[in-house]
C-alpha cells in the first residue's frame, strides 16, 4: 500500500482510533486492539470469509457491506491489489479500462478518482491504476483499520464439514483455521493446486477437472524509458499486430500525449506453452532492433506465480462447468469468472457483484 494512502488512512482513522481506545483502555496498542477484535471469533456463522484481496475480493468486500453483510478478507501476500500494482504513475499491472466498462466507470467516481481518455474508447487513472485499489481498501478500512481485513494470511487448506467450511491459514502467527458457512474463493485457478483440500469440495468438483485441461498462457508487461520510446518509435508499429506460432502482441498503449512509456502485453498462441520472460525480452530486442535492456514485468515478478492460466469466464458461469454458481455459500469469484467481460478489471467486478447477490 502507498505511503500516501496510510498517510490518509492514518488521518481518517486517528480520531476514530482515539475515541476506541479510549473505550478499551486495557488495550494499550492499536495492533492489540486490531487483533483483538479479528480473532474474537474463529466460528463465522453470519460472516462471509473472503480468500484474495485482488479487485474482485475487495469489490466483492465492498458489495456485502453496502447489503449489511459482514465480511473478513483474506490476502495471501503482503499487499492488497493482487495483479494491480502501480509506481509513481507507472502502471506494472492493469492499466486501462474501456469506456463501455459501467461498473469500473461507476466505482472510479464514487471514490473520486482522477481519470483521463487515452483514446475514444479507452480510459486510465491519473495516480495509476493502485489508486483503485488504495481507494476501496481504504473505504473498507472502517473503524479499525484491519478489523476486517488481514494480509500475509495464505489459504492453505480447505474441506466441508456439513454445511460449513473449514479454512486453514498460514500467517504471521502461524496456523489459523476459520470456520464458516459462506465462503468466497477471490483466488486465481493459478493458484488452487496449492490449498488442500480444494478439490475434494463439491462444489469445485466439475470447476478442478475442467481447469487442469485449460491451456496455459501468460502476459508480460514491458515499459520502455521516454528516451527508448523516442529511438523505437517507428519500429513499435510494425510490431504492433505480429504474430508468430507462439507469441501475440495483445496491447500497445501509450497512456497518454505526453507519455513517457510504453506497455506491451503479449499472450502465448500455443495450446499447453508457457513464455519465459527472456524470451519476450529477446524478442522485442529483435523486432525493434534496439540493444539496451527493456524494463519488465510479468506476472512471475509481482505475483509470485510460476505461471499465469487464464480461463474462459462463460465456461466458469456455466451451470453445466460449475453447477454450484448459484450456491449462497460457496462462491469462485475473479476475472476468469465473468461471461461478459473474462480476463479483465471489469469481468472481476462483474462476477464479485455476482457473487455478493448468492452470498447476501
Ligand atoms: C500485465 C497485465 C496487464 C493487465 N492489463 C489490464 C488492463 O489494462 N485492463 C484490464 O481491464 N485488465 C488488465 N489485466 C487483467 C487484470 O489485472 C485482472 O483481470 C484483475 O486484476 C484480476 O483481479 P482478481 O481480483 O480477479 O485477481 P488478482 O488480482 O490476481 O487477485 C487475487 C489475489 O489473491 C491472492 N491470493 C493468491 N493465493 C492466495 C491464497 N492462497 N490465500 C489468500 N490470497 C491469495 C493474490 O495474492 C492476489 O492478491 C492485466 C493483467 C496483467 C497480468
Amino acid at each position: 500500500m502507498s505511503s500516501e494512502t496510510n498517510r490518509r488512512l492514518f488521518i481518517s482513522n486517528g480520531i476514530k482510533l482515539a475515541a476506541a481506545s479510549a473505550a478499551a483502555p486495557l488495550l494499550s496498542s492499536c495492533s492489540t486492539f486490531d487483533e483483538y477484535l479479528f480473532e474474537d471469533s474463529f466460528y463465522l456463522k453470519d460472516q462471509v470469509v473472503i480468500a484474495g484481496g485482488g479487485i474482485s475480493g475487495l469489490f466483492l468486500a465492498q458489495s456485502l457491506r453496502r447489503n449489511k453483510m459482514g465480511f473478513k478478507l483474506f490476502e495471501g501476500s503482503a499487499r492488497i491489489g493482487g495483479r494491480i500494482q502501480s509506481s509513481k504513475q507507472v502502471d506494472y499491472g492493469a492499466s486501462i479500462y474501456r469506456s463501455d466498462d459501467e461498473l469500473l466507470k461507476k466505482l472510479v467516481k464514487e471514490l473520486e478518482l482522477a481519470s483521463a481518455p487515452l483514446d475514444k474508447s479507452h480510459l486510465f487513472l491519473i495516480a495509476g491504476m493502485q489508486d483503485l485499489t488504495d481507494r476501496l481498501f481504504e473505504h473498507l478500512a472502517g473503524l479499525i483499520v484491519y478489523r476486517s481485513v488481514r494480509l500475509r494470511w495464505k489459504a492453505i487448506a480447505i474441506q466441508k464439514i456439513n454445511e460449513f467450511h473449514e479454512v486453514e491459514f498460514d500467517t504471521p502467527r502461524g496456523r489459523r483455521t476459520f470456520v464458516t458457512k459462506k465462503l468466497a474463493l477471490a483466488i486465481p485457478p493459478s493458484q488452487w493446486a496449492s490449498i488442500q483440500g480444494l478439490g475434494d469440495l463439491p462444489e469445485m468438483k466439475n470447476a478442478m477437472t475442467w481447469a487442469e485441461s485449460l491451456r496455459r498462457e501468460n502476459t508480460v508487461k514491458v515499459i520502455l524509458t521516454s528516451q527508448q520510446q523516442y529511438v523505437t518509435a517507428a519500429p513499435i508499429k510494425n510490431l504492433m499486430f505480429f504474430e508468430d506460432e507462439s507469441l501475440q502482441v495483445r496491447q500497445i498503449v501509450k497512456k497518454n500525449k505526453s507519455s513517457t512509456w510504453i506497455e506491451i502485453d503479449f499472450k502465448s498462441n500455443t495450446a499447453g506453452a508457457s513464455i519465459e520472460i527472456e524470451k519476450i525480452n529477446d524478442f522485442i530486442k529483435r523486432k525493434m532492433k534496439i540493444t539496451f535492456n527493456v524494463n519488465k514485468m510479468s506476472s512471475e515478478n509481482y505475483f509470485d506465480w510460476n505461471r499465469v492460466r487464464l480461463i474462459q469466464g462463460s465456461a466458469f458461469t456455466s451451470p453445466l462447468v460449475f453447477p454450484e454458481i448459484k450456491s449462497n455459500s460457496f462462491q469462485v469469484v475473479g476475472d476468469f469468472a465473468s461471461a461478459l467481460k473474462p480476463q479483465s478489471l471489469e469481468g472481476a467486478l462483474q462476477s464479485a457483484l455476482r457473487a455478493a447477490e448468492f452470498l447476501s
